[in-house]
């Protein structure tokens, strides 16, 4: 077990990419959140009970360094905890498509003071449009009819620029790569944990931000959360620009519930989203290149700009695969180890939305202070609403989005055109504009020193 001294300041490590190990040059304990003057080490209103009569700092672990993982070790340094985010993969993921932000979401990233800078790396993407065979435009929704909250989002970003945004505001965040968790017990005062490497510790608190997919959640729980197949998989990666390829996002269906959905970024290349209206047994499990294989067999004969797309996938390193689904769960932690992100309540489409609110209202309730498993029971009854009204999503939408026949498409079509016609564009709009329908964001003003959020 390693001894700590409390306030030790650490040492600037190396950079992310190449360390298994990374400190940030940081105090240990932050002043107090709340504004009061500056407390050396703990602070009342956010240490645990028992943590006052050993006078050390409290310890966290948090596992993933995605979205969910550093966000919460942002909020959890802001508080004075001792943070350790631990990846299973070797250095930081800086992977992944076009993602967005919305309602509840923005406002948790205006409350980490991040929001110019994820306005700054913004896509540039102006619509969606949906298009045919010969690139002839059916419908088009832009950015400015939807007050930002349509299907072009005002915060666009890509998902390894919001990554790294969010991890490097974490200031004193102990960052350990290549290394997971095998086992772990609560004994009801903190959780002793052994690692893939061999190396055993103990924390006050355990979350596990792994995604949807988390192991960590199975060796607490077991089989018991239920994952539930969504009926859409989709493959993710980049190519180079094309002529055709410009501000407007393209998408097109082709028959056997495919689409081609072509997006722009602010990097000079486009991302590439190729979806199937099925969850294929076994191709989560494959290797990214077995995974490419059977993606390119299924959308060999796609027809549009297809084959270019494909030619890119093969030159491509940013692959990424998974088949959608909805992680559902009746508690959000087993005593002191907590699940966020994907791997409490894997949703469709306000993924990286939850993955911001978890994180903030986890540490906005830890930072009420007094009792651990009351503020944790406060964070499930916080979330539940966000998740039930997230996970609310019409099973007919992959159907309606990836139409298996030629009939289905026409029908798509016919309906895109009424949706986008001047008479009904209003009311989309308004319907839109309602922002993502999720309840407000709570104010902590124990974590963030203002008593309103956004
Ligand atoms: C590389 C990558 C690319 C992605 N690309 C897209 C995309 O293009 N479009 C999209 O909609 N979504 C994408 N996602 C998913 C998206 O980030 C999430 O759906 C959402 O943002 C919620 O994030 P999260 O932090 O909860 O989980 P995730 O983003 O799924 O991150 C989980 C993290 O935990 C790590 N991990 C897994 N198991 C363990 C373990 N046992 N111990 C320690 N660490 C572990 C993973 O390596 C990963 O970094 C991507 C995720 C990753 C990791």
């Amino acid at each position: 077990m390693r001894t700590r001294s409390p306030c030790a300041v650490r040492p600037l490590n190396a950079p992310k990419e190449e360390s298994t190990s990374r400190t940030r040059l940081a105090r240990t304990c932050p002043a107090s959140v709340n504004h009061a003057p500056a407390a050396p080490c703990s602070n009342a209103r956010t240490t645990p009970p028992e943590h006052n009569a050993r006078m050390t700092t409290p310890r966290i672990l948090i596992t993933g360094a995605s979205i969910a993982g550093p966000a919460l070790a942002f909020w959890m340094r802001k508080l004075g905890w001792e943070v350790v985010l631990l990846e299973r993969a070797k250095a930081f993921r800086r992977g992944g498509q076009n993602i967005d932000v919305r309602g509840p979401g923005r406002d948790a990233l205006a409350a980490m003071g991040l929001l110019d800078a994820v306005k700054g790396r913004n896509t540039t993407e102006q619509a969606w449009t949906f298009v045919d065979e010969d690139n002839t435009v059916i419908a088009r929704f832009g950015q400015e009819e939807f007050g930002g909250e349509g299907p072009t989002a005002e915060l666009e970003i890509l998902r390894g620029d919001l990554a790294s945004i969010v991890d490097e505001a974490g200031d004193g965040v102990e960052h350990r790569y290549g290394d997971w968790i095998e086992t772990l017990h609560d004994d009801g005062a903190g959780v002793e944990v052994s690692f893939h490497s061999g190396a055993k510790e103990r924390f006050d608190l355990v979350v596990a931000a792994e995604g949807a997919r988390s192991r960590t959640r199975e060796l607490v729980l077991g089989q018991s959360t239920t994952l539930e197949p969504f009926g859409l998989s989709s493959a993710y990666f980049s190519i180079p620009k094309g002529q055709n390829d410009h501000q407007d996002a393209r998408w097109f269906n082709a028959p056997g519930g495919r689409s081609v959905f072509l997006r722009p970024d602010a990097q000079g290349r486009t991302r590439v989203v190729l979806s199937i209206q099925e969850q294929p047994s076994g191709w989560d499990d494959l290797e990214p290149q077995a995974q490419k294989q059977k993606i390119a067999e299924r959308f060999a004969d796609a027809g549009w700009e297809t084959p270019r797309v494909l030619e890119g996938l093969w030159a491509t390193d940013d692959f990424y695969f998974h088949s959608i689904e909805l992680v559902k769960m009746p508690r959000f932690n087993k005593g002191r180890v907590v699940m966020t992100g994907d791997a409490a309540w894997a949703v469709m489409g306000s993924g990286t939305t939850l993955a911001l609110i978890g994180p903030y209202v986890l540490a906005g309730e830890l930072a009420k202070g007094g009792d651990i498993a009351a503020a944790l029971d406060r964070y499930n009854d916080v979330m539940r609403p966000f998740v039930d009204k997230a996970q609310d999503i019409p099973s007919w939408g992959p159907k309606a989005l990836q139409p298996q026949s030629r009939a289905g498409i026409g029908i798509q079509h016919a309906l895109l055109k009424v949706a986008a016609s001047p008479a009904v564009r209003p009311l989309i709009a308004r319907f839109a504009s309602g922002g993502s329908g999720l309840p407000e964001l709570p104010a902590y003003p124990e974590l963030t020193g203002r008593t309103r959020v956004g």
